[in-house]
């Protein structure tokens, strides 16, 4: 999560050279329609920067959690977590992706630890 979050941080820092020049360039324009034009041509690049920071598993493991699921091990209804994508590991297509409760999920994790996903 830190290698992620740093990674943001620095995409908004990349930001600012990328729109000041525009908003440089557009002074005789009023100040709130040039804004939204630097914003525009920002979205449209830091799209992409986005959704790499967000859906890398390089930055970390993707985990996805949901309330009230049955818990594919002990059958208990509860908050589920599953894996997604971690290096050596990408359940990003499963078609019947499998929740487990916390207790459950924490003993999953570390069996796919000791086959080597980084997680
Ligand atoms: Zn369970």
């Amino acid at each position: 999560m830190l290698k992620r979050y740093i990674a943001y941080l620095i995409r908004w820092q990349l930001s600012t050279p990328i729109l000041a020049p525009v908003l440089t360039v557009l002074f005789w324009m009023n100040k709130w329609v040039a804004a939204a034009i630097a914003n525009l041509i920002g979205g449209l690049i830091f799209f992409w920067v986005d959704r790499f920071i967000f859906s890398s598993e390089k930055l970390g493991p993707i985990w996805e959690v949901k309330d009230n699921v049955r818990c594919a091990d002990c059958g208990k209804i509860a908050r589920g977590y599953r894996l997604v994508k971690a290096v050596n590991y990408d359940r990003t297509k499963d078609p019947s992706p499998e929740f487990r409760c916390e207790k459950c999920s924490k003993r999953k994790t570390e069996e796919l630890r000791k086959r080597g996903v980084k997680v």
